[in-house]
């Protein structure tokens, strides 16, 4: 069943998880105005899958099951699968800015592949379990936490070593019929409102971390589950244009002893494979982000492009403009293009997934990283200062000011002043505000930090093959010396290195 926005919003009222915001406890979440943009936010993603607009992106048919189901929780079987996904993240995220459930995607993904290589390698049967708990979150239509990213503690020291063990989820107790899991993860997006938690490793572990290694699904309101979070966006806020509707909240979600039986557990002290399930969720993750941050970029280049027309210039006569905004363009569509190609040129999981490419995506991945910033400041520099030294909405008609606002802040007059306040105050909430801050911060460090992409980047790019390229070039490393290639120089045949013959003449012509 597809659930529309409304199915969606309704469905929490079945869940009554343990929610804390702003220091006093939630009594419901779906009526709480604090975390109503995060919930519209997933919204989008529900209703999307209705339109026909949207409806080829955002479903997908489940081969297992032969369902149609929400793209956010389809399995990856075609270079077509990854590209569609990516479009389905931009558009939602360039509508509500971030719709979380794309980490639901990812999640499920790496998990299908890691079980599968679990089970292969120790006989074990999580892949079955696994599919009978993703046919279900399909039909049901859910939205799942990604619980990956521990508190962590002392970054130098691995989890064993930590003087508070719960500053990681780890196995406390193995029952007969199912697991006790403890511990802390501390950023979740969108924790309040999912309907279940996917609690997944976040980084390698060592066999003597073994209680460490867990991946299970957990309901949002299981016993012992507490979630502390923050407002989803600007809710209340008469100048947030766009966060007082969409934004997302971030939660710190506290296992505390808390039983999940066996039919709901992927992972359990596999070391190898929890590392493998942290790398292949960190490379769909990095991919669907590219799609996400497009969307922000989509925000970005049409507010800039508004604020423009509003301050009276037109980019097609003022050459320093049209630059600016073709450098936020170049850079939205310069790390989007790296998705498509990792879409292009997947790579084959044996259990069936299609992988993005990881070179790519994590080179998508990495160039928003650190480009936000400059998309900020385009954005911040096509607009003027106005952007944040703009008095707030009460102040637009205030009868004591000398002047209405409104009447001297207008530039271009075929713009009403007020749609130049609007378009600003928009500009001021999506970069400068502190939830500008979040889509900085989430950009930076979602879905791991810059050095992990560079890690992968350097561990998946072929350099060997350039290498053999200048080589092949500058002619060496060509002979076989009887036994293997050697690319070392003066071993380049099986004799060693003889001085050439002289061809009639001297050696110095
Ligand atoms: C808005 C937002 C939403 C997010 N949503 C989710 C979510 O839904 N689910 C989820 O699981 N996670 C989520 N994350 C978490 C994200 O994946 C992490 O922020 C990221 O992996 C980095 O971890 P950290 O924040 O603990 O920073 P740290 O790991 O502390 O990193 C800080 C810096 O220290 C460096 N560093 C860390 N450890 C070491 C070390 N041992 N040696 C050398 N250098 C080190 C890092 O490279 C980095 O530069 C979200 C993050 C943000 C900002």
């Amino acid at each position: 069943m597809l659930m529309t926005a409304d199915d969606y919003r309704e469905s929490l009222r079945r869940y009554n998880p343990r929610v804390f915001v702003n220091g006093l406890q939630v009594t419901s979440v779906v009526d709480e105005p604090l975390l109503s943009p995060g919930i519209n936010g997933v919204g989008v993603t529900y209703d999307f899958a209705h339109q026909d607009k949207y409806r080829d992106w955002l479903t997908a048919t489940q081969s297992t099951s032969g369902q149609l189901v929400n793209r956010m929780l389809h399995i990856n079987e075609s270079s077509d699968d990854l590209l569609k996904k990516l479009e389905a993240v931009r558009a939602v995220c360039a509508e509500s800015g971030c719709a979380q459930r794309y980490l639901s995607h990812d999640a499920l993904n790496g998990l299908y592949q890691a079980t599968q290589q679990t089970d292969a390698n120790h006989g074990t049967d999580y892949h079955s379990r696994f599919l009978e708990y993703l046919h279900r979150v399909q039909d049901e239509d859910l939205t799942l936490g990604v619980a990956m990213t521990d508190a962590k503690g002392d970054r130098s020291k691995r989890p064993g070593l930590q003087s508070n063990l719960d500053v990681y989820v780890h196995i406390k107790e193995r029952r007969p019929d199912g697991i006790v899991i403890r511990g802390t993860k501390a950023i979740v997006t969108g924790a309040p409102y999912m309907h279940e938690f996917l609690v997944m490793p976040c980084r390698t572990h060592t066999p003597e971390d073994a209680d460490f290694a867990v991946a299970c699904a957990v309901p949002v309101d299981a016993e012992g589950v507490t979630i502390v979070a923050k407002p989803a966006g600007r809710p209340g806020e008469a100048a947030a244009k766009f966060s007082a509707k969409y934004g997302q909240s971030t939660g710190v979600v506290i296992f505390d002893d808390v039983f999940v039986p066996h039919k709901h557990v992927f992972l359990a002290g596999e070391t190898e494979e929890g590392g493998f399930l942290t790398t292949s969720y960190a490379n769909h993750h990095r991919h669907s982000c590219i799609g996400a941050r497009a969307g922000f970029g989509d925000l970005l280049i049409g507010a800039g492009a508004l604020m423009t027309e509003a301050n009276g210039l037109d980019p097609d006569k003022h050459g320093h403009i049209r630059d600016a905004m073709v450098e936020l363009i170049t850079i939205t569509e310069s790390f989007y293009a790296c998705g498509i190609a990792a879409s292009v040129y997947p790579t084959h999981d044996p259990s069936g997934v299609m992988m993005p490419n990881p070179v790519y995506a994590n080179i998508g991945k990495l160039l928003l990283a650190t480009k936000i910033y400059d998309m900020h400041r385009v954005a911040h520099y096509v607009s003027g200062g106005l952007v944040v030294a703009l008095p707030g909405p009460d102040e637009d008609h205030n009868p004591e000011t000398q002047v209405d606002l409104l009447d001297v802040l207008g530039a271009n007059p075929n713009v009403p002043a007020a749609e130049r306040v609007e378009v600003s105050r928009f500009i001021e909430d999506l970069t400068a505000s502190h939830q500008g801050g979040w889509y900085s911060m989430i950009s930076l460090h979602g879905g791991g930090s810059p050095e992990a992409m560079k890690r992968e980047i350097w561990r998946n790019y072929p350099v060997m093959e350039k290498t053999e390229l200048v080589e092949r070039l500058l002619d060496r490393g060509v002979l076989d010396n009887g036994q293997k290639v050697s690319k070392q120089p003066g071993r380049c045949c099986a004799k060693g290195c003889e001085p050439p013959e002289a061809i009639g003449g001297s050696e110095s012509e």
